[in-house]
């Protein structure tokens, strides 16, 4: 079983998550990166845009109305992840993936003992972040040493890399 490393970054909106970032490193470290468009349809109640105006100033200082790939894309980058084992970082990131792949095996390292640094190493994502802890593409580059790191470590259940 082949893995794949998935990082998210968006909006936390006390009406539910939008994704707005998305990296997904394949196993020969070949990326692929989507900034996605906003939802069709989408309203955003007072306390929403709040917290819209608090992730892109404080967070990934990624836009709103940012991207150019329509979000019901979604369900298409996903499907190509059938078949993989897929890691990523927090319990909101494995419950928005499991709504595409309801059938796949979805890891948060954290389970694992994973914790994101403070901040994380520039990633050359072709964005600029106040704080590459809230970029997708240094979320999943993270992952993946993480995954890496505990094949080789007795330390952490060996679970946590492909079996
Ligand atoms: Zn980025």
């Amino acid at each position: 079983m082949s893995e794949v490393f998935v990082g998210l970054e968006g909006f936390t909106l006390p009406s539910g998550y939008i994704c707005k970032a998305l990296t997904i490193i394949y196993p020969n470290t070949e990326y692929s990166q989507f900034i996605l468009e906003k939802p069709k349809n989408i309203m955003l109640t007072e306390q929403d845009e709040r917290t819209v105006r608090y992730a892109t100033s404080n967070l990934h200082s990624l836009q709103f109305s940012d991207g150019d790939v329509p979000y019901d894309q979604l369900d298409v980058i996903f499907r190509k992840l059938e078949g993989y084992t897929v890691y990523t970082y927090s319990n909101t990131a494995v419950k928005f993936i499991l709504q595409f792949l309801p059938t796949t095996v979805v890891i948060n390292t954290q389970d694992f003992g994973h914790k994101l640094p403070t901040s994380l190493p520039e990633s050359n994502c072709f964005r600029i972040h106040l704080n590459y802890r809230y970029c997708s593409k240094a979320k999943a580059i993270e992952v993946k040493h993480f995954c890496e790191n505990a094949q080789t470590s007795s330390t952490t259940p060996p679970q946590c890399f492909g079996q």
